[in-house]
């Protein structure tokens, strides 16, 4: 039934073309998380030649960039130059494909100016991440997780849940792609967790009203008045203090803030979703009072709550804002990263935001990505091991998706070689992913810029 070789059918094929249900027990590599990084993880796992699941909680791929509503990328480009490829820039160009619309081109600027973020359709990113991960033989197992992860003879017991009861699964490898290190905690790792953490975001597409005719001085009174009544909260239509303006502007991709203690939690996760719909609530009732907003409608709401930030791991190395901020090539860099530092405050309004100097290219070393003491285990995504500042930075999509194609090749080898991703050359992981269309920290040298930066 499952992987092996182009004739067998994935597990999904397998119940497409039978009506039956069946599925390995044993696989190189378990990916947990199927968002922005694991998705990404198990198609290069897969591609790779490992047999690979992948296990998703949620019914769709993507995570954050699907289900969370922020299908904007940022950065495959920096200084005119690609720094981020690979399969998640694949999966990109395949959906502008798809949707007929321009392939973007090395078009950020030399200074530091505020990047570009690309923007895709997140329903047709998603089917084709179902599709590249099922080309490349990996099981995929939707609506299930993990209950529990057990370090055990060299390789990985897990006891994962499923609508029909506990599967037990045994893994030479782990990824632990959940964004919230889920994973890593049931095995029993260390994570770090600020006194405070980013708030986090519903999604949503309002219309029903037009922005040239709104009086925004006279909203701005009347949404102040609101706040003191106790009616609405300044972070259901804002980031700032500074009233209903820049929320209504952006039609069809309005935001809110929404504090998120706990989100790494079930508990946590439920409150900040039943939180996340109260602003919602609050800011409907709010607007269609208001003179020019009778009309005003919630089209779409994204499935679940954006979450910034939870908790990070422990890492044999950890990634801190100085290093970032300097460009740090590691020894054992695996990918670039390329984004602003971008905390946002705590209590919802405003941003702790920091260009790079011009011309610096940080990367993320493999160490960031192994749990301290662990074996076998990687973890890709947002909960990298990171000071808050640094993650504020690495914590956006390329740079997850990147990590996410190194902790697939990672795991591949180590399956293959028998040995643990810390212990593998790093020359043996760069030239996998080399093969596979990444770009590798050190292949770009920013003394000379290239001809086509020069834009005006
Ligand atoms: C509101 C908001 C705006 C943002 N804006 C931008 C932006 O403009 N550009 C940008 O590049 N980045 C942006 N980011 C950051 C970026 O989107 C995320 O940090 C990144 O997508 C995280 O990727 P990830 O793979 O770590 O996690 P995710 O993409 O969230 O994936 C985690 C996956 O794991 C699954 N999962 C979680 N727990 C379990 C479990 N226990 N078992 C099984 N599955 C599990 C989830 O369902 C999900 O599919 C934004 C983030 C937010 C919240």
């Amino acid at each position: 039934m499952s992987l092996a070789g182009p004739s067998q059918l994935t597990s999904v094929q397998f119940a497409m073309e039978t009506g039956e249900t069946d599925m390995d027990t044993t696989y190189d590599a378990v990916v947990i998380g199927g968002g922005t990084a694991g998705t990404i993880a198990a198609i290069q796992a897969g591609r790779e030649g490992a047999r690979t699941l992948l296990v998703e909680k949620n019914g769709m791929l993507g995570g954050t960039m699907t289900v969370g509503g922020v299908n904007a990328p940022a950065h495959f480009f920096a200084w005119g130059r690609q720094v981020i490829a690979g399969i998640g820039w694949e999966l990109m160009r395949r959906t502008f494909k798809e949707t007929g619309e321009p392939e973007p081109t090395a078009d950020f600027t030399r200074e530091n100016e505020t990047p570009r973020h690309l923007s895709m359709d997140k329903s047709i990113f998603a089917a084709l991440c179902d599709e590249a991960v099922i080309e490349a033989g990996a099981d995929l197992l939707f609506h299930a997780m993990p209950a529990a992860v057990v370090f055990e003879n060299e390789g990985w017991n897990l006891t994962i849940c499923t609508k029909t009861g506990l599967r037990e699964i045994r893994a030479k490898a782990v990824i632990d792609a959940t964004g919230d290190a889920n994973a890593v905690a049931l095995a029993g790792f260390e994570l770090e967790r600020g006194e405070t953490v980013q708030p986090a975001t519903l999604h949503m597409s309002c219309s029903g009203y037009d922005v040239d005719t709104l009086d925004f001085a006279a909203l701005k009174v009347a949404s102040a008045e609101a706040v003191a009544a106790g009616e609405l909260k300044t972070t259901d239509i804002s980031w700032r203090d500074d009233g209903p303006e820049s929320f209504l502007r952006l039609h069809g991709g309005n935001a809110n803030h929404v504090s998120a203690p706990r989100a790494d939690t079930s508990e946590g996760k439920s409150a900040v979703e039943v939180e996340g719909r109260r602003a919602m609530l609050r800011m409907h009732r709010f607007f269609r009072k208001q003179p020019g907003l009778g009309g005003f409608r919630v089209d779409w709401i994204s499935p679940e709550t954006g979450i910034r930030e939870t908790v990070r791991i422990k890492g044999k190395k950890t990634v801190t804002a100085a290093e970032y901020e300097a460009g740090t090539l590691y020894d054992d860099a695996v990918c670039y990263a390329f984004y602003p530092v971008d905390e946002h405050r705590n209590d919802g309004l405003d941003t702790n935001y920091r260009l790079l100097r011009r011309h610096l290219l940080p990367t993320i070393p493999r160490g960031a990505m192994l749990p301290a003491h662990s074996r076998y285990l990687i973890v890709a995504g947002r909960c990298l091991s990171s000071d808050r500042e640094a993650n504020s930075a690495l914590r956006v999509e390329c740079p997850c998706m990147a990590m996410g194609q190194a902790a697939g090749a990672m795991a591949a080898l180590s399956a293959r070689k028998g040995l643990d991703p810390e212990d593998l050359p790093i020359s043996d992981v760069r030239e996998v992913l080399r093969r596979h269309g990444a770009v590798l920290p050190g292949d770009i040298s920013l003394e000379a810029e290239p001809a086509d930066s020069r834009k005006d």
